[in-house]
């Protein structure tokens, strides 16, 4: 089986460096199964959100598993129409009823819906000082959406769950997370799907006898970031998993930082307009 490496956040706990992505499996059947397989290969850390509308077969596949609740890092999120403080402690209650869980590892706030996020930030920390969430975090947030919530938070997100991919490097935005020792994690993390044609990620795979997925998720594991890539299919599963036993030379981790085109597969944190 694989051992995953750890990640410590400030707040002294810990999440698998790298993890299941949910997005777009259906509830039921797809992610139970998925979920199943994953388990068996060594994952321990599922993503989730409540606008995947998956939460359901999420919290039975943790039941069915029988792996003991504390080895599990279950992540969720709480969604833009959701937002605001009354309504983030509904819409968290509601994911832990249909979860069937007693806490959550990690919850986040899904995008940084402006004029709302200050007082969703507010209910997660009032949550984290109630002992339902272990950890509080965002996504998709910009410098300045941080700089925003610094002058009012109690405490710092541990995670900043972001865009990232050989194609969006996202160096300033790493960069200023690390000062505040922020977690990066990467959501899209093969930009889901369109970096695996990549004629340098499949020359370097060649290169170490991986696939150019390999080599994606192991530049992202050598640069301290989470990763969690999403697939239903086992043996995609059992690859994005085996990425362990292998090291990337500098010159080559060099050689995918300069494939950045600041390319986004998913939408501007400036610029949506969506869920709200
Ligand atoms: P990914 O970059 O993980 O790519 C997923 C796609 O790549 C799927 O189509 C999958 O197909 C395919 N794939 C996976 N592994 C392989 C492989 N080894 N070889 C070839 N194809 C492969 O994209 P996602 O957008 O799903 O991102 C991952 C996770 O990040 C999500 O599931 C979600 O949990 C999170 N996320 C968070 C967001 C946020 O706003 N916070 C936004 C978007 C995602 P198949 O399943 O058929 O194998």
């Amino acid at each position: 089986m694989n051992s995953i490496p750890r990640v410590t956040f400030q707040d002294g706990k810990s999440i698998p460096q790298l993890g299941l992505g949910v997005f777009a499996m259906q509830d039921g059947k797809e992610v139970r199964e998925a979920m199943e397989f994953a388990f068996n290969e060594g994952y321990r850390s599922i993503d989730t959100a409540t606008i995947y509308g998956n939460e359901k077969g999420v919290g039975q596949a943790i039941e069915e598993s029988r792996i003991p609740r504390e080895r599990i890092f279950l992540t969720t999120k709480v969604w833009n129409n959701d937002q605001g403080y009354d309504s983030t402690l509904g819409a968290f209650q509601k994911s832990m009823d249909i979860l069937g869980v007693d806490y959550i590892d990690l919850y986040l706030i899904h995008w940084p819906v402006n004029g709302k996020y200050i007082d969703t930030w507010k209910a997660l920390e009032k949550l984290h000082q109630d002992g339902l969430i272990r950890s509080i975090g965002v996504s998709n947030f910009q410098v300045h959406h941080l700089e925003t919530l610094f002058k009012s938070a109690k405490i710092t997100p541990v995670v900043n769950q972001i865009e990232q991919h050989p194609y969006l490097v996202q160096k300033e935005l790493r960069d200023f997370c690390t000062q505040h020792d922020i977690k990066i994690e990467a959501w899209s993390p093969l930009g889901r799907g369109a970096v695996l044609d990549d004629q340098t990620l499949v020359r370097l795979g060649q290169k170490y006898g991986k696939t150019s997925a390999q080599v994606a998720l192991r530049w992202q594991i050598q640069h301290d970031i989470i990763t969690i890539p999403k697939s239903s299919k086992p043996e995609r599963i059992k690859e994005n998993i085996s990425i362990f036993d292998f090291s990337l030379e500098q010159g080559d981790m060099d050689i995918i930082d300069g494939l950045n085109r600041n390319h986004r597969i998913g939408p501007d944190p400036d610029n949506f307009n969506f869920g709200f």
